[in-house]
């Protein structure tokens, strides 16, 4: 299934930036800066599983395009950006057939991590994983547990790999030691946590333009690590 998600947003500093992280995030990204665009385009890729729709546009509105992709039989998972809090809006948003809100301002983070809960929902598989995940040079592919930087395959052990991963998975997010520990070799492993550092050094020879200026890997000092690609 392809991970398809419809941005709707006549604003286009706002849609460029929330379509920039969604396509880190994986996902394959649909744009509208109106109603009527989203609609045409809905009716292009019927494939859409979540669709992001601000409410306050120029033309008909978010809540009449929800309505309309009720009324047409789509099944996806709506997303609506308000920028009103008011408790009729968000009676009429559930009226329309929405699944959820996200009030402006809001951040990328939060907005992406709602997309990904309505998305496993749409989906119907709570355990889904995400198959691809891009960030900077890098594309992980979670079913061929492999790595590429700039379309170039990287020769990664089975800890790197998954040390990569759980990076990606964080962008952005601080790991200590004892994060990557767990989630990479997992609960029962009893050892040092310099095997994190190790590894860590073998990895950024691997994957980073010049391992001395780490630009990918970071080190976040006293705490752990970051990805910031
Ligand atoms: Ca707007």
């Amino acid at each position: 299934m392809k991970r398809k998600v419809l941005v709707l947003e006549d604003e286009e500093n706002i849609r460029s930036f929330v379509v920039l992280n969604l396509k880190r995030a994986g996902y394959e990204i649909v744009q509208a800066g109106s109603g009527e665009e989203a609609l045409e385009k809905y009716d292009e890729n019927p494939d859409i599983a979540v669709a992001v729709l601000d409410v306050m546009l120029p033309g008909i509105d978010g809540y009449e395009v929800c309505r309309a992709l009720r009324a047409r039989g789509y099944g996806a998972g709506v997303i609506m950006l308000t920028a009103r809090t008011q408790e009729a809006d968000k009676v009429t948003g559930l009226m329309t057939g929405a699944d959820d809100y996200v009030t402006k301002p809001f951040s990328v983070v939060e907005l992406g991590a709602r997309v990904d809960a309505l998305y496993r929902r749409v989906s119907n598989n709570p355990f889904a994983d995400e198959d691809i995940i891009i960030s900077g040079p890098f594309k992980l592919n979670l079913r061929a547990r492999e790595v590429q930087k700039n379309g170039v395959k990287i020769d990664l052990t089975q800890i790197e790999y998954g040390i990569l991963k759980a990076f990606m998975q964080n962008i952005g997010k601080a790991l200590s030691r004892d994060d990557l520990l767990e989630m990479v070799w997992g609960h029962h492993y009893v050892g040092e946590l310099k095997i994190v550092d190790v590894n860590i050094r073998r990895l950024r020879i691997k994957i980073e333009d010049n391992p001395a200026a780490p630009q990918y890997i970071v080190t976040v000092r006293g705490y752990g690590y970051m990805w910031e690609a």
